[in-house]
């Protein structure tokens, strides 16, 4: 049992650490955010200079290679200081690198993943709808149509985050309509943005606001064969296996938010005063920083714990979740109490408290929510589905 990381990790952890202090520092990462009308492509340029867009695609694609322990050392590194914002990072590497790498065929990796490697790509994921994001597929209204050559989609898509300044979309759609189960007769579909009949319309929210969130209309969308992901019909299935992947992510998000709100507490605490003495010297707000020190502790063994379990191919599908879960309730509880550690400050635009509890609360709702991870731990405790 070795619950350090091996030398080589570290180097990289600490090296994307002094990236991100220099780079990528608090006060930027606070003025990118709140531009809702402005997505941060000086963020996502440096991304590309520093490599980071090719972390986890083998160097055959031109990437930097690196397996899930390094990418979640990654995205918990860049969320320290950026918050959600690290997402920007992690869409592109989830909907691109990830899907075109796990379905892409030989002719779509070596067309797309050197393009995601070198920033020249950007994608966005498509997939909840306006009708349910829980029941993914019962709500599933979007179609895609066999045509001479391809496929034509209608339907409607929300929340697509990035769509606005993606190149690319990665869809799901109903493609048959006959199947027996809603699981099944489901196809994923990669869209250019450019595609005739595909419109992109940002949508106003709480957190990650430069990052865009975007309804995605498909009005007769052409898209041809060549761009399909895999085998027709059997998206679900073939997205099941990559859901702890995207646990362990956001785990690693969830993580990195929670070290930036523990040091600007610490920091403000030894600071600030009142009754003639600094704030950081009251039994109360000790006990908030202690509250979140043992988050931090407890949510990174459970994330050392599933990427590691993940990077030797192990199965991790109830600890995965049960990391979701804690890690995204313990961020936004930790940033929560940040707030009331900083007072009115905390609550303040010119502080990242506020950031990181806008951000964080996202994390309860998607990519899946809370309560539909629990109902997930639950039926592995030989419990019935309960919907
Ligand atoms: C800022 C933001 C960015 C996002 N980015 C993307 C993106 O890039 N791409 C994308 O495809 N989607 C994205 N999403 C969508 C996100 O994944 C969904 O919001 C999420 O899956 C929840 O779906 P919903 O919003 O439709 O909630 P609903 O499904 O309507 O759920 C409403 C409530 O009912 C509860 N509920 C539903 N079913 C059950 C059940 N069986 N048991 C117990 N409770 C239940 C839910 O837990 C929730 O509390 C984003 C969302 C937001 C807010």
């Amino acid at each position: 049992m070795d619950f350090e990381l091996p030398e080589e990790y570290r180097a990289f952890r600490d090296t994307v650490r002094r990236w991100v202090d220099k780079e990528a520092p608090k006060d930027w990462a606070r003025a990118l955010e709140k531009d809702e009308h402005n997505y941060p492509f000086a963020l996502w340029d440096k991304f590309t200079e520093a490599g980071f867009h090719g972390v986890g695609i083998s160097e055959a694609y031109d990437g930097q290679g690196g397996d899930v322990v390094m990418q979640m050392l990654l995205a918990r590194e860049l969320a320290r200081s950026l918050g959600g914002l690290a997402w920007i990072w992690g869409i592109t590497s989830f909907a691109g690198s990830k899907s075109i790498g796990l379905y892409g065929s030989a002719e779509q990796k070596r067309e797309f993943l050197p393009r995601i490697a070198t920033g020249q790509l950007k994608a966005a994921i498509a997939f909840t709808e306006p009708g349910g994001g829980t029941d993914l597929v019962g709500a599933m209204a979007t179609t895609a149509e066999r045509v001479d050559g391809g496929w034509v989609l209608n339907g409607e898509k929300i929340w697509s985050s990035s769509a606005h300044v993606a190149d690319y979309l990665l869809v799901i759609a109903r493609s048959d309509r006959t199947a027996e189960k809603k699981h099944q007769g489901l196809t994923l579909f990669w869209v250019p943005t450019t595609t005739a009949g595909v419109n992109i319309t940002p949508l106003a929210k709480l957190g990650m606001r430069s990052m865009g969130s975007c309804s995605v209309h498909f009005d007769s969308a052409f898209v041809p064969d060549t761009l399909v992901l895999g085998e027709p019909h059997k998206a679900w299935y073939m997205l099941l296996p990559t859901l702890n992947n995207e646990r362990i992510m956001v785990g690693a998000f969830c993580l990195g938010v929670i070290d930036g709100v523990l040091e600007d507490a610490v920091d403000y605490m030894k600071q600030r005063k009142a009754f003639g003495g600094v704030i950081g010297r009251f039994q109360s707000l000790q006990h908030y920083a202690a509250d979140i020190a043992t988050m931090q502790k407890t949510t990174e063994l459970m994330l050392h714990y599933c990427a590691d379990k993940q990077s030797r191919g192990e199965n991790v599908g109830v600890e995965a979740n049960m990391l979701k879960l804690m890690a995204s309730e313990n961020a936004n509880a930790a940033a929560d109490m940040g707030i009331q550690i900083m007072g009115g400050m905390g609550y303040s635009a010119e502080t990242d408290m506020q950031r990181y509890w806008r951000d964080s609360r996202l994390w309860r709702i998607g990519p899946i929510t809370n309560e539909m991870v629990r109902n997930g731990i639950a039926e592995s405790l030989s419990l019935p589905r309960s919907f």
